[in-house]
């Protein structure tokens, strides 16, 4: 028996009886999004009418590496940092939250835009400007963020995502973790595109001093490399290549796209992606560095300035009538028309380059070597008897005459 759409999504609905709070104060829609062991809905709140999203985790299940009871502690931790961080215009806003003992329910303001990333995949690339008004939000949210000795460690256009009027919501904060008195950490958690060169060291190296909040500022210049030019600075079909790159820090602004950019993004990246984390950029800086300060024009297109001035002119031109300029131009097309017609009469234009490669090739060349030939060697070289005039003019040497010359230059 084969299942509609609506009841492989029921079927994935948990037990209601381990969740009536929720059941009874909302009513579940489609899926809007998954995770590894959440799956995101629509909901509607029964008693106003009002839309939001419920995050649904299985607790209950194995996830990954991760024991229940070590489920349990990782999304009680994550609606602690939810709790602390809410209230700011760009952080994901937690309504509800309920928990039974297989699943856990987080009700969250609806964003209707969904992902920045379904968004960029929509329309490939942003502008200068739209990624600056979405890159100052995402900026002030991590500020936000950092402020309260929090760290996101997955920031990336899936967990960004857009409201009614395209404001950025920085949610999915499974990873986000306190730091008290500058704390350094050594798991290695994120997305593979987004880590940080130090984040990957932990993995690596023993000693490694760990990392701290810089990582959100490296994927944040993840984040605006993608949406500048639809790729992300770092990707490799092979993903040990992929990593090797992030540490190096080895990504360029070469491809073309680039060329229309204009500096201030550009050093802005520049000043994220920069390998050792004591050297990067601070989010506070980051805020007040020139691509966010100073409204320049974005850079125009040489050819684009060069050309939309003079078809504006010639455009004004031509919608004014001027007699004269008309038979001007009549006089040149009639020109041109007799030129054409005249081509097939007209002798071929003699190439130097072809003449002295091989001038017996060149109609008019030929006709003349013929006459010296004549003149010269005209009782041996006859017409019709299958000897090649042309071979006299030739400027390479017959390989056979080469061989037999060589061979008597060594006797
Ligand atoms: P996970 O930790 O499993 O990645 P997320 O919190 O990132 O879970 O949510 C998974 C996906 O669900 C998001 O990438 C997004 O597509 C969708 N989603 C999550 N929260 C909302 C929301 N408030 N409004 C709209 N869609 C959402
Ligand atoms: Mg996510």
């Amino acid at each position: 028996m084969t299942m509609t759409k609506k009841e492989e999504d029921d079927d994935l609905l948990p037990d209601k009886d381990a969740a009536k709070g929720f059941y009874a104060k909302y009513e579940p829609k489609e899926i809007l999004g998954r995770g590894i062991s959440s799956t995101v809905r629509r909901c509607i709140e029964k008693e106003t009418g009002r839309e939001f999203a419920a995050k649904i985790i299985d607790v209950g299940a194995e996830s990954g590496d991760a024991s229940p009871s070590q489920m349990l502690e990782a999304t009680r931790q994550e609606i602690a940092i939810l709790r602390q961080v809410m209230g700011h215009p760009y952080i994901i806003e937690l309504q509800d939250v309920f928990e039974s003992d297989a699943f856990i329910f987080l009700v969250f303001e609806l964003c209707r835009n969904g992902e920045l990333f379904d968004y960029l995949t929509s329309v490939v690339t942003l502008s200068e400007k739209k990624t600056r008004y979405i890159m100052r939000q995402i900026f002030e949210g991590v500020d936000y963020i950092h402020s309260n000795s929090i760290v996101h460690r997955d920031l990336k256009p899936e967990n960004i995502l857009l409201d009614d009027n395209f404001n950025v919501k920085i949610t999915d904060f499974g990873f986000a973790k306190v730091l008290d008195n500058n704390d350094k950490l050594f798991d290695l958690c994120g997305t593979p595109g987004y880590l940080a060169p130090e984040t990957l060291k932990c993995s690596m190296w023993e000693k490694s001093p760990g990392y701290s909040k810089e990582v959100d500022i490296w994927a944040c210049g993840v984040i605006m490399f993608t949406l500048l030019v639809g790729c992300p600075p770092f990707w490799h079909r092979k993903q040990m290549v992929m990593l090797r790159n992030i540490m190096e820090g080895k990504y360029s602004f070469t491809s073309p796209e680039w060329a229309d950019i204009s500096e201030d993004p550009k050093d802005l990246i520049r000043k994220c992606l920069v390998v050792e984390p004591e050297k990067r950029i601070t989010v506070k800086e980051a805020l007040a560095h020139p691509f966010f300060t100073t409204t320049r024009k974005p850079k125009q297109n040489k050819l684009k300035m060069y050309i939309f001035p003079r078809l504006k002119l010639q455009l004004r031109r031509q919608s004014q009538f001027n007699a004269r300029k008309k038979f001007q131009y009549a006089i040149l097309c009639v020109r041109a028309m007799v030129r054409i017609k005249r081509l097939r009469y007209t002798i071929e234009p003699l190439r130097m380059e072809d003449s002295l490669k091989d001038p017996y090739r060149v109609k008019i060349l030929r006709k003349v070597i013929d006459g010296c030939a004549f003149r010269v060697y005209g009782h041996w070289v006859k017409k019709g008897e299958g000897q090649n005039r042309a071979a006299l003019f030739e400027n390479t040497p017959r390989t056979e005459l080469h061989t037999l010359y060589l061979a008597n230059l060594s006797r």
